[in-house]
């Protein structure tokens, strides 16, 4: 449904997008994730229509986006500051743009109070702003920004202002009114944690450029990239060459199991991969290394331990409390199942 080809966009020597390809499809959950910086913020704004790449199509249904006013585009925008009306109710708030439109009023009652019903907020529809908590706020910035029923909602850091706990009831919420509205949804977040609990599909950017798009488990299962494999979640990363058919030669650590990804030849360099809660805690064989520190997390408990020759400790997730106390000995065991070995692309 949007179609993103080739776009690039310098600011004088920067280079915030470097030939981006993209296709979202209808009715898509799509995350633009990356580090600060990396270019995804500027690649809202082009297909919001506030900036302009100096090269590179992008198409919406067929046509092109980029020949189209901001206004005349069917897209919304929702921004990490939610800027209501402070002055209007909710109702109001929620009805501006279908009232500058000039949409009949009959139409326009009856939308808002479907859209205020599907955020769940037609008991505050009389309230202003200040009377609402954060979560409610962003309700009603939801509610204004798919009331006039846009082919695509674009939200810019949706969450960030909002504590944790409001936080992960609101992207419960932003998944279930994705799928009632089934408008496709087009979201921007440095936060790895947010777009794999709300996309469908991710594309991790680094530098202006896309590193890989997939969907949230393959993206944690199969990284294709050092970056990826390290900003996607906490990952323990071994350098190396491919050693037999499972294994990397990691040098003073052995040789440690993992599972190529892709084809790749003995001897060639090579990233080893283990994710923390896939490591097993054992009192002998694989790696060795002394516990640093063990931090209770209710349902998980994260150990760190020390393996001689790594500037980074090996990072261990178990479920309850930890079993083991700083200072102790522990052995890393994991299979080669359990891991991953990638080219090293940098
Ligand atoms: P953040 O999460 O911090 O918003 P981002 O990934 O969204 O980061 P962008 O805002 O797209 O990143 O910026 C990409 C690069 O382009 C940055 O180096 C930024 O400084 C630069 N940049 C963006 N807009 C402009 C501008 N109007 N003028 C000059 N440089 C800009």
């Amino acid at each position: 449904m949007l179609k993103i080809d080739g776009v690039t966009r310098r600011f004088g020597d920067v280079t915030a997008l470097d030939g981006v390809s993209l296709e979202i499809g209808q009715g898509e959950f799509f995350a633009l994730l990356g580090p600060s910086g990396c270019g995804k913020t500027t690649l809202l704004r082009i297909i919001a229509g506030f900036e302009t790449p100096d090269s590179g199509t992008v198409t919406l249904d067929g046509e092109d986006l980029l020949a189209k006013q901001p206004n005349r585009r069917p897209i919304s925008l929702m921004f990490q500051s939610y800027a209501l009306f402070p002055h209007m109710t909710v109702a109001k708030n929620v009805a501006y743009g279908l009232e500058r439109e000039k949409l009949p009023r009959d139409e326009i009652k009856k939308r808002v109070g479907e859209v205020l019903e599907t955020v769940g907020l037609s008991a505050h529809a009389g309230r202003k702003p200040q009377q609402l908590s954060g979560g409610q706020r962003q309700r009603v910035a939801l509610a204004r920004s798919i009331v006039k029923r846009p082919r695509l909602l674009l939200l810019d850091e949706p969450l960030s202002a909002l504590d944790k706990k409001v936080r992960a009831d609101m992207q419960l919420e932003l998944k279930r009114l994705q799928n009632e509205v089934g408008i496709t949804f087009v979201v921007v977040t440095h936060d790895q944690e947010e777009a794999m609990s709300l996309a469908d599909r991710i594309a991790v950017f680094e530098s202006g450029s896309v590193r890989q798009v997939d969907a949230p488990v393959a993206l944690y299962e199969r990284p294709r990239t050092r970056f990826v494999a390290d900003f996607v979640g906490a990952n323990n990363l071994f350098e190396g060459t491919v050693g037999g058919p499972e294994t990397l030669a990691a040098g003073e650590f052995g040789d440690l199991p993992g599972t190529p990804l892709g084809e790749l030849e003995t001897g060639a360099k090579a990233l080893l991969g283990v994710r923390p809660e896939k490591i097993r805690l054992a009192e002998s064989g694989g790696l060795r290394g002394a516990v640093l520190d063990v931090s209770f997390y209710g349902g998980v408990s994260h150990i760190s331990v020390d393996v001689p020759g790594r500037v980074k400790p090996v990072l261990v997730a178990v479920q309850g409390a930890g079993t083991v106390q700083p200072g102790e000995e522990v052995s890393l065991n994991w299979t080669a199942g359990d891991a991953v070995i990638i080219p090293v692309d940098q």
